[in-house]
C-alpha cells in the first residue's frame, strides 16, 4: 500500500489523467481504501471543475464582446448602405441643376401652344421639374399663378431604365402669355432664362 502523502502529491496529475496506468491503478485502489485521500480527491476534482466553469464563463463573455462588435459593425454597415442609397437617389432620382453649356433648347409655337424643347448634351439623363410661380396677393388674398418655373436636372443615366431620356418638351398655351406678368422661367444651374409676353415668340 502506497503512503497517503505520495498519493496526495500525485492527485492533481491523477485527476488530469497524466499518470501511467500502473500508478493510476494503485491510486484508484488507495482511494477505495482511504477515506482521507478520497475526500481530498473529491475536493480537488470539484475545484478543477470549477475552473472549467470559469473558462466557460470567460468564453461566453468573449462571445458577448464579439457579438457586440458584430452589432456595431452591422450598424456601421447599415449607415453606409443608407448613405450609398441616398447618394444613388441623389444622382439617379434627384439630380443636380443643368448648366447652360450642357443644355440645348429651342422654342417654337405649334398651334396654340408655345414649347421649349430641351436636350441634354453631356450624356446624362434629363429630369425636368416644374413648379408654379405665384404673384402678389389679389384683393381676395389669393396668390394667382403667374408663370411656371422649369427646372432641368441632370441625373446619372439609369442602369435599369433603357432608352434616351435626355430630351424633354415643355408646353404652355399662348393664351397664358396674355395674362398679366405671365412668365416661363428656365432655371439653370448658372442662371435663369426668362420668357415673357415680350419675347416668348422669338
Ligand atoms: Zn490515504
Amino acid at each position: 500500500m502506497i503512503k497517503c502523502h505520495i498519493v496526495q502529491d500525485l492527485l492533481p496529475s491523477y485527476i488530469d489523467g497524466l499518470l501511467s496506468t500502473e500508478s493510476e491503478h494503485d491510486i484508484q485502489q488507495h482511494l477505495q481504501e482511504c477515506g482521507v485521500c478520497r475526500a481530498l480527491h473529491a475536493k480537488l476534482s470539484a475545484s478543477i471543475n470549477n475552473s472549467d466553469l470559469h473558462v466557460e464563463k470567460t468564453e461566453i463573455n468573449f462571445l458577448k464582446k464579439v457579438r457586440k462588435r458584430t452589432t456595431k459593425k452591422m450598424i456601421t454597415g447599415f449607415t453606409v448602405l443608407v448613405l450609398i442609397f441616398a447618394l444613388l437617389t441623389y444622382f439617379f432620382a434627384i439630380g443636380s441643376p443643368v448648366h447652360k453649356a450642357d443644355l440645348m433648347y429651342t422654342t417654337s409655337v405649334v398651334g396654340d401652344t408655345w414649347r421649349i424643347n430641351m436636350e441634354l448634351t453631356n450624356g446624362k439623363a434629363l429630369l425636368v421639374k416644374t413648379e408654379p410661380i405665384y404673384g402678389e396677393k389679389d384683393s381676395n388674398g389669393i396668390k394667382p399663378v403667374v408663370g411656371v418655373l422649369v427646372k432641368p436636372h441632370e441625373l446619372l443615366p439609369s442602369p435599369i431604365l433603357e432608352g434616351d431620356n435626355n430630351s424633354f418638351m415643355f408646353g404652355s398655351t399662348i393664351d397664358s402669355f396674355n395674362k398679366r406678368d405671365y412668365k416661363v422661367i428656365l432655371r439653370l444651374g448658372d442662371g435663369d432664362v426668362v420668357f415673357t409676353s415680350d419675347n416668348y415668340d422669338n
